[in-house]
């Protein structure tokens, strides 16, 4: 069971901010922004490279959750950004596909 399971399962705490039956947003534990949340499938999908034609739907309801998140804690207007890091490259660290949400800040880029 990765963290995030045990997150939905309520066996670890989190700040949890939106639950609906196919997803769960918290505020990561870790926040490289004022605002650093993450949005995460309950069904779990280890990650993006992983998710098959069926999760196309789960996939598009994820990033329209971000939005309403980004509106929902006054960043819409500011600017976000949305990132999923999908393997080693990406630096991915917890196997269970999740949508980061940041915020609040000016970000730079290229991401290194
Ligand atoms: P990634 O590196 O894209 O796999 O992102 C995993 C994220 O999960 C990191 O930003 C971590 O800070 C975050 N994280 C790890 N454990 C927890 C936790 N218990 N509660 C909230 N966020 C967590």
């Amino acid at each position: 069971m990765t963290i995030f399971e045990k997150i939905i399962a309520r066996e670890i705490p989190a700040k949890v901010i939106w639950e609906d039956d196919d997803a769960i947003a918290f505020e990561d534990v870790n926040p490289q922004a004022p605002v650093h949340v993450l949005i995460v499938p309950k069904k779990v999908i280890p990650r993006l490279s992983a998710a098959t034609e069926k999760d196309r739907a789960l996939l598009g309801k994820l990033m329209a959750v971000a939005g309403d998140l980004a509106k929902k804690l006054e960043i819409d207007k500011t600017g976000y950004r949305v990132v999923i890091n999908s393997g080693p490259d990406a630096g991915e660290s917890v196997p269970h596909l999740h949508v980061h949400l940041l915020g609040k800040r000016a970000l730079a880029w290229p991401p290194g």
